[in-house]
């Protein structure tokens, strides 16, 4: 079941078209209203990292303004502040009061300097916006202090006023351009979360709100900029989607409005075939499909949230991920079906560093499926990540990677009920997961003798193996100090160091 949902017809793409001439937005409005683009651009923390990084993204969000596009802007934090605040909360919670308001009063400036260089007046509207967020997260953090209590709930808070401040920075710019701009917490925009702080989930009632909160200004000609990462519940109590979460945020809102397209603009020319750090030969993805994204970002590729792709999966909407240094370059398009190229079945390597591997092993495993239900059961209750399962046929031993620093709670959580059936525990730590990933593999033989080739003629050891059946990534357990060997050998043997792309 690999081909579901058709590809969209693509729309007119005015940055593939150079020869378009330049209109202004005001004679386009008029001319073709019928056949606007609808693109949605966000842009990440490095992209707003300081005023020169913000006026550069507003200038990619003006690009499509005056090429006759509407433009939903979302935006995250400047580079940075989301760790800040989480440790200015953490400090609150320790009693460390003066540390905190120290961090605060510095991000302050860091918010100020970028206002002022973009060239807001001291008395402007944007600039009273930022004085009196810095004053509510400054009580906000003063509240958990004196409760020497930090919730899941009072974290969200705290954590979204990083792309509260972002946000009126980005309308500055835009101003500063000559366009009508106007910011909007994630709520506001229409993005409704159930209750799960730190990890919320938009619910279904968002989509109409979004057409409605954000429709309007769209067709008065004002280019809304939406703080990412965050929503609100029912109750009005701000969310937030998870570290990355802005990516979620702008897919959300492409696929209620039924964008054409949604752009993610990064610091990296799209999605790689590896990471470039332990891969110099890495290069740039030129086509994905929505799984591959996901299998890429599940299997610890930082490119997207884990989730950003699911709500354009539906409505088939095309995500761009595109270099803000390079905005010609097509990046990395991600679509329901690209074309498949068979010389190439396996699209990229990735690594997650810092894995252990729990054995549970003996007999009582042995033609008992419960068990199994049961040390699953246990590491949900816990909310521990599997990163791989394998099981041997004779069914005498499980093995599970779950991210490092959760051992102690895995054990514990599975050795209670495992030692009435005398089964043992095995930890072993310092692991990696290396993962191939490639709608191609599906039906190609040969594609893990040619992984496992690699990895032996690198002389590394596989600690486990496992494929899923929908055949998007062959993953293995290897130990830790072999990962960057390993993943450079296997990216040479799939050919993936001349990639020209699909
Ligand atoms: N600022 C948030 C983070 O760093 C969300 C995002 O950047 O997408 O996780
Ligand atoms: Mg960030």
């Amino acid at each position: 079941m690999r081909r579901h949902s058709k590809p969209r017809a693509f729309k007119l793409n005015p940055e593939q078209c150079p020869a378009l001439p330049m209109l202004s937005s005001r004679t386009l409005g008029t001319m073709s209203d019928t056949q606007q683009q609808l693109l949605v651009m966000k842009f990440g923390g490095t992209n707003m990292g300081d005023s020169r990084a913000i006026r550069h993204s507003g200038s990619l969000v003006g690009r499509s303004l005056t090429q006759g596009a509407q433009v939903v802007v979302v935006v995250s934090a400047m580079s940075g502040v989301t760790n800040q605040l989480l440790s200015i909360a953490d400090a609150a919670e320790r009693g460390d009061i003066a540390g905190a308001n120290d961090a605060i009063a510095a991000m302050r400036t860091r918010h100020f300097t970028a206002a002022q260089e973009l060239g807001a007046a001291p008395d402007s509207a944007e600039v009273r916006e930022l004085r009196e967020l810095h004053e509510t997260l400054r009580q906000a953090v003063y509240g958990v202090y004196l409760l020497r209590e930090l919730t899941p709930r009072s974290r969200d808070l705290i954590v979204a006023f990083g792309e509260r401040l972002s946000a009126p920075l980005m309308s500055v710019a835009l101003t500063q351009q000559g366009f009508k701009a106007h910011h909007l917490m994630g709520g506001q925009a229409g993005i409704i979360t159930d209750n799960h702080f730190g990890n919320a989930k938009p619910l279904s009632t968002s989509a109409e709100r979004i057409r409605d909160r954000l429709g309007g200004l769209l067709s008065a000609g004002i280019t809304p900029v939406v703080s990412g990462f965050m929503g609100e519940t029912e109750q009005g109590a701000i969310t937030t989607l998870g570290r990355g979460g802005t990516d979620f945020s702008a897919t959300i809102i492409g696929a209620a409005l039924g964008a054409d397209e949604v752009w993610a603009w990064k610091d990296v020319d799209g999605v790689m075939t590896a990471d470039p750090r332990s891969v110099p030969a890495a290069q740039n993805i030129a086509q994905l499909s929505y799984g591959e994204v996901m299998e890429l970002a599940y299997f610890g590729a930082k490119v997207l949230h884990p989730l950003a792709v699911t709500p354009l999966q539906q409505a088939g909407i095309p995500l761009r991920v595109k270099s803000a240094a390079d905005p010609d370059f097509a990046g990395t398009l991600v679509t329901a079906e690209p074309e498949r190229d068979d010389s190439r079945p396996v699209k990229a390597v990735t690594a997650i560093k810092n894995a252990s591997i729990i054995n549970v092993a003996g007999a009582g495993i042995l033609g008992a499926p419960d068990v199994v239900a049961e040390i699953f059961g246990a590491l949900a209750r816990e909310s521990i990540t599997l990163l791989m399962v394998s099981q041997s046929s004779s069914m005498s031993n499980v093995s599970l990677v779950i991210p490092g620093g959760h051992e102690e709670r895995t054990t514990q959580a599975l050795s209670t009920r495992l030692s009435a059936q005398g089964l043992q525990l095995e930890v072993q730590r310092g692991v990696a997961v290396l993962a191939i990933v490639g709608s191609g593999m599906y039906g190609t033989k040969g594609v893990s003798a040619k992984l496992f080739g690699a990895l032996a003629q690198a002389d590394v050891n596989i600690l486990m193996i496992s494929q899923g059946s929908s055949e998007l990534n062959i993953s293995v357990a290897i130990e830790e100090s072999d990962v960057d060997t390993a993943t450079r050998a296997v990216h040479t043997a799939f050919g993936l160091d001349a990639a020209s792309g699909a």
